[in-house]
């Protein structure tokens, strides 16, 4: 074996944890290079913020030590070129990698904060970051980043966007303030446009991810946005007070119908710590997160405190996990952040298996992403149903009757819903959704 396959070999073990593959097969080893005992090489990632960075930079180097004629070891951490698909949306956007959606389906749960909070984070993890505030009514960007602006400049046909702390900005509030113009009076087509332009007008270079601020609700100026820009995927932000699953259920459907994953739910305001007892309140009860995960299959869902200090940091114009790095805030904008990359690099792997559902000779057919194959019965998934009309929200406990299902009902329709989770549609007019989680249960 030459001294290329011996090192070949062994980064072999190296695993990545998302994808579920080796380093080589990955295609990850690039440049390798070796002379005179010397190992060189490049590591070429998903991207520069990667979480396992620093895991992967010490499993390599200790696996290529133990060849007994290597000397040194000197790898250099790089990540991969924008995807073509993104190339072709062309202008300002020509080399923006990854476009992430924040969206929620009413105004004041704390979108943008956890917009900016997530786009800072991404930002101090090593990548390169734009955020473009589409909120034309309700423009916040240039409030919760206190970025000094005296005025915006073009050059050639696009437009430079403010920079602040190594992050890229763009909002309707720097071009209106530019024209001294508001938006009182646009109506939705005008206001799609507008956020067109000025996404596309701007000259956001090279970013590994864009993080867009949407329009609170998920109307006719959601839905044509997420047309006409390459969203590579969607968090959803939701209050427990505003909790609503038809609303979480709406925000993904909307995603779905344009092909963009929802890869996690953000639940803000959630608890509240209370400074003299310092113990957790839930004011608004506890369980929804659970509920989340039973009934969409979306793992990825967060609960943020209630706390004072983001809102103050906010008001102030410096986002908390730049303010207060340490604290418990900023810890977890943090996880939010490694779990959103981590989404994300799954999803520029596309060629990962998924799970497959399909109605055939009478059974629903089922794959899991590991290529098991069952049969399981319409009935009995039907009668699994975990939705508010067949169990107890509260409680847990199931509401609907064994005997309520006939054995003779079948699906009418079966479709992905989101990235976790399928969507029924029975032939007793009832509809459910089933966690991808709850099918590999049923049929292992
Ligand atoms: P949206 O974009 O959904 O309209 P904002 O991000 O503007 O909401 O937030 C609304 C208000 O709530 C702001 O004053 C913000 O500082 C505050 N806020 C957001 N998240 C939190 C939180 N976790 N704790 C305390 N205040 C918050």
């Amino acid at each position: 074996m030459n001294k290329q396959d011996e090192v070949l070999n062994k980064l072999k073990v190296i695993i990545d944890p998302d994808l579920g593959k080796d380093i080589v097969t990955l295609g990850f080893v690039k440049n390798l290079k070796i002379s005179e005992g010397v190992v060189t090489f490049d590591l070429e990632l998903t991207t520069p913020a990667c979480p396992v960075k620093e895991q992967f930079r010490s499993d390599c180097k200790k696996v290529i030590s133990e060849l007994a004629w290597v000397k040194e070891v000197s790898l250099t951490m790089t990540s991969s070129k924008p995807s073509s698909a993104l190339n072709k949306s062309g202008r300002g956007l020509a080399t923006v990698k990854n476009i992430i959606a924040v969206a929620s389906c009413k105004g004041g749960v704390g979108k943008s904060t956890t917009a900016v909070n997530i786009a800072y984070s991404l930002s101090q993890k090593g990548a390169s970051v734009g955020i473009f505030d589409a909120d034309i009514y309700g423009p916040s960007l240039a409030t919760l980043v206190n970025a000094p602006f005296d005025g915006l400049f073009q050059k050639k046909d696009l437009i430079i966007p403010v920079e602040h702390i190594n992050v890229k900005l763009m909002s309707f509030a720097y071009a209106s303030a530019n024209t001294g113009g508001g938006p009182a009076i646009l109506r939705g087509p005008m206001v799609t446009q507008i956020i067109n332009q000025l996404l596309t007008g701007t000259d956001w270079g090279e970013l590994d991810y864009l993080v867009i601020d949407m329009p609170p609700g998920t109307g006719d100026i959601q839905l044509t946005l997420s047309q006409l820009i390459p969203i590579t995927a969607a968090i959803i932000i939701t209050t427990p007070q505003h909790l609503s699953f038809i609303d979480v259920k709406k925000g993904i459907q909307m995603f779905d119908q344009m092909k963009i994953p929802t890869i996690a739910v953000f639940e803000n305001m959630s608890y509240f710590v209370c400074n003299s007892c310092n113990e957790k309140h839930e004011i608004f009860g506890s369980g929804s997160r659970k509920k989340l995960v039973e009934q969409f299959g979306i793992k990825n869902s967060f609960s943020m405190p209630l706390d004072q200090d983001i809102s103050a940091f906010s008001d102030s114009g410096t986002p908390i996990v730049i303010a207060k790095p340490e604290g418990e805030s900023a810890k977890e904008y943090s996880k939010v952040t490694d779990s959103i990359i981590r989404e994300i690099s799954k999803l520029n792997f596309a060629n990962l298996p998924k799970p497959e559902v399909k109605f055939d000779n009478g059974n629903i057919y089922y794959k899991t992403d590991n290529g098991v194959e069952n049969d399981i019965k319409p009935a009995i998934l039907r009668r699994q149903c975990r939705c508010a009309h067949c169990i107890n929200e509260i409680t847990g406990e199931q509401i609907l009757q064994q005997d309520d299902v006939e054995d003779s009902i079948i699906p009418n329709d079966i479709k992905p819903m989101g990235n976790y989770a399928v969507s029924i549609n029975w032939s007793d007019g009832h509809s459910s959704i089933f966690p991808y989680e709850l099918l590999n249960e049923l049929v292992q």
